[in-house]
């Protein structure tokens, strides 16, 4: 059986309405070990003929067979499998990819071999078995045509295909180095089947065993001078199936890595534009990350796992009895009985006061929480202490990594802080942790301060002579004696040094408004009066350090924290209708909430207490959606940035690849290799990117620039920029496939 037979074949070229006859009629018939050379004038169909043999070019009319096998019904995928087991391929121009070394263009036909060690040694053998040893580490486009059209040779053997198709091999060549070529090739083809189309017959006189004249498209003669077997062996060879086929994946990242490297340039543009494009994302999605606290939690009542709020329909204020009652019939786990703590206050203003450095913020005040172990300083321990929890921006502000007791924080009080732990998710609020009781207090200390009217009377009675002395406000100090007040007014200091024997009293009216939604508000008024023997230095007062707003001349009302707590349970107690329970979960709580209404009273379960307000919801949605949109403009403007250089680098790269296509590279192998090559670029970039945020996000001075970014935020860009990539090299590497093989050949950089 022959090895390969065109019957009937014809090829006709129709473009821009002409038609054009490629080849006509050709019936040929080939076998192992033929040396044959065609000859024709130009314009004759040579090049068709090979083209048509390659399975480079269609065919309209009859069939080619291989080993006895049709090839009509032949889809784009076969003719790359028929090509890489039966064709190697040597051009006029030299198909060696310019940018790949000697050693890498031989490999690049050896793909098949798994094993690397192996076939770097076989590449070594066959580049030694055309003489090019010396220059193995040479670019293809630093070698002269000789060194070219050898390394092609060595190319073709590397494939080891039964067929070698060479279009004027020596057509750019001077005399000499022909010469050369036309003797390697016959050494190199004892037992293949080698076609040359040549302009002179004479160069190939010496080995030709066949020639054959084309002329107009059709077979003018067909001369065999020496018989095929009598220089072949006469064993039939069989064309040794391929060892172990690598897969397209291990093919394409092995070829994708190779094309990388070999344009250094071009990569590190590509790496640029991709760093360009990432930065660009992160920046509008740092920037867009302001959206995000938008939609801000408005839970009428702190939502706590498991809390039911409850309150009396009628305004009546329970007792504590009634509440613990309620709480052992409904299986509450725990109650509060004046839960306006959980509340009210829990942002402060706060006042930080460094070395002369003042800062005011909105902090959380929590309590029970664990900062963990790298806090500068310590925890708090008692209840007029503090821990900070600040933006590691706030750093250099404070210009030192402690901050020492001696700075204080006001909330309507002075606080000692004991340390600090600075944070770098600059979209979190300032926190202090307090203990317990200090939590406590300090909301007992708000509560009165916000929600109550207080008017201080003094009056100092000696003897007969009463004198009054007015005041406005009081503030709560850890300074003061437990039970105790400081009095500070410049006159009752003057007035008690002319009677040492007066007698104080001061009355706090306290007129207290509560607003709860559920159930009617209260207005309740108290009278509490201090005694002489709850004051304390009525006639030597002074500033005490840490207290807010004084100095010497200001009157005010100093309360010891005690004091302060005392006052305002007292007015609970008597005008605080509210109290809360606590169950295992939500949905106990929503049972209990049920029994508890059955009960007569008004109980919500803080889950269900969410107010959104209609106003902000809009305003935040549609900020959202304009950020969206920046967002989005970004990702195009990546997109497009991406497209813009892949484009430039797959042109580069267009002639290369039809190569490698002729050689019966797969366009799945190839665009394996593309998708390799983009993400070589794009993950050195994106890494780049990355730890430059990380070093922005860790650092003091830069931190508070750019909103902070979460690990998951990271990880979305990369899979969106990923498959923005893949997408593009997609499409580019379809749309360089949608031409066949000889025209982008001919359109490419070989042509
Ligand atoms: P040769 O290699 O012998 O010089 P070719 O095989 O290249 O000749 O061309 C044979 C004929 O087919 C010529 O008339 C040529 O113009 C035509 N031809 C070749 N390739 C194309 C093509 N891609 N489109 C249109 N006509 C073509
Ligand atoms: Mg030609």
């Amino acid at each position: 059986m022959a090895l390969l037979t065109l019957k009937d074949i014809g090829k006709i070229y129709a473009s821009d309405g002409n038609v054009a006859v490629g080849v006509r009629g050709v019936n040929l018939s080939f076998e192992r070990g033929e040396f044959v050379a065609v000859t024709g004038r130009s314009g004759s169909g040579k090049s068709t003929l090979l083209n048509v043999i390659s399975g480079m070019d269609t065919y309209e009319e009859g069939e080619l067979f291989i080993e006895g096998e049709p090839t009509s019904h032949y889809l784009q995928t076969d003719w790359e499998a028929y090509r890489e087991r039966y064709i190697s391929f040597i051009f006029q121009d030299y198909n060696i990819i310019d940018s790949f070394t000697v050693l890498q263009n031989v490999e690049l036909a050896l793909m098949h071999i798994e094993d690397k060690k192996q076939r770097r040694a076989k590449a070594l053998d066959l580049i030694a078995r055309v003489g090019l040893t010396s220059h193995i580490g040479h670019k293809g486009s630093k070698l002269s045509g000789g060194q070219k059209q050898r390394t092609v040779i060595a190319r073709a053997l590397a494939k080891d295909s039964p067929i070698i198709l060479a279009d004027e091999p020596t057509g750019n060549l001077d005399s000499a180095t022909s010469a050369e070529i036309v003797a390697l090739l016959r050494e190199v083809s004892r037992d293949k089947l080698v076609i040359v189309v040549t302009h002179s017959f004479e160069q190939f006189a010496s080995c030709a065993t066949r020639h054959i004249r084309i002329f107009d498209g059709a077979i003018e003669a067909d001369h065999v001078m020496t018989s095929p077997l009598a220089t072949a062996p006469l064993q039939v060879v069989q064309t040794a199936p391929h060892p172990r086929r690598l897969s397209t994946v291990k093919k394409g990242f092995s070829l994708g890595r190779a094309i990388f490297a070999a344009k250094p340039k071009l990569s590190l543009f590509l790496c640029l534009l991709m760093i360009i494009g990432t930065l660009g994302i992160f920046l509008v999605t740092s920037l867009c990350g302001e959206g995000m606290n938008l939609f801000e939690d408005t839970h009428m009542f702190t939502y706590i796992d498991g809390r039911v709020v409850v309150t009396t329909r009628d305004g009546s204020v329970p007792s504590l009895d009634t509440v613990a009652a309620l709480a052992a019939t409904t299986g509450a786990q725990s109650y509060l009985r004046y839960d306006a703590l959980l509340d009210e206050g829990r942002s402060y203003q706060v006042r930080l006061e460094h070395e002369g450095e003042v800062k005011r913020f909105a902090a959380n005040c929590v309590y029970a929480e664990d900062f963990g172990n790298d806090v500068i300083g310590r925890y708090p321990e008692a209840a007029g202490e503090v821990l900070l929890y600040l933006p590691i921006s706030w750093r250099p502000v404070f210009g030192s990594d402690t901050l020492t007791t001696n700075h204080i924080v006001y909330f309507g009080t002075g606080l000692t802080v004991t340390g600090v732990k600075y944070y770098y998710d600059n979209n979190l609020t300032p926190k202090c942790l307090l203990t317990e009781e200090g939590f406590r207090t300090l909301t007992a200390i708000n509560y009165l301060r916000y929600n109550s009217e207080i008017n201080i009377t003094v009056t100092a009675t000696d003897g007969s002579v009463s004198e009054r002395f007015g005041y406005t406000d009081f503030y709560t100090s850890y300074e003061v004696e437990s039970g105790k007040a400081y009095l500070y007014d410049p006159l009752y200091r003057a007035y008690m040094k002319t009677h040492p024997s007066a007698t104080t009293s001061v009355k706090l009216s306290i007129m207290h408004r509560e607003y709860t939604m559920y159930g009617p508000s209260n207005t309740v008024s108290f009278e509490k009066v201090l005694t002489d023997d709850a004051l304390t230095d009525k006639s030597s007062a002074k500033p005490i350090k840490g207290s807010p707003y004084l100095g010497y001349g200001d009157t005010h009302l100093m309360l010891s924290p005690e004091l302060t707590c005392a006052i305002a349970e007292e007015v609970l107690v008597k005008s605080y209708a509210q109290f809360s329970l606590f169950y295992a979960d939500d949905a106990a709580a929503a049972a209990a909430a049920e029994q508890l209404a059955a009960a007569g009273y008004i109980a919500v379960p803080s889950s269900t207490t969410y107010q959104p307000d209609p106003y902000s919801t809009v305003v935040a949605v549609l900020l959202s959606l304009a950020l969206i949109g920046v967002w989005g403009m970004a990702i195009l403007f990546l997109a497009f940035f991406i497209n813009l250089c892949s484009a430039r680098a797959l042109a580069a790269f267009g002639g290369d690849m039809a190569i490698m296509r002729s050689m019966g590279i797969s366009v799945r192998v190839i665009r394996v290799a593309m998708y390799v090559r983009m993400l070589l670029s794009l993950i050195p970039a994106y890494v780049l990117v990355v730890l430059t945020a990380i070093l922005i996000f860790t650092s003091p001075r830069f931190n508070a620039y750019f909103v902070y970014l979460y690990g998951w935020q990271y990880v979305l860009i990369f899979l969106g920029v990923l498959l923005l990539t893949l997408r593009i090299t997609y499409l580019q590497v379809r749309r360089m496939f949608g031409e066949s093989v000889k025209k982008s050949l001919r359109g490419g950089a070989v042509v």
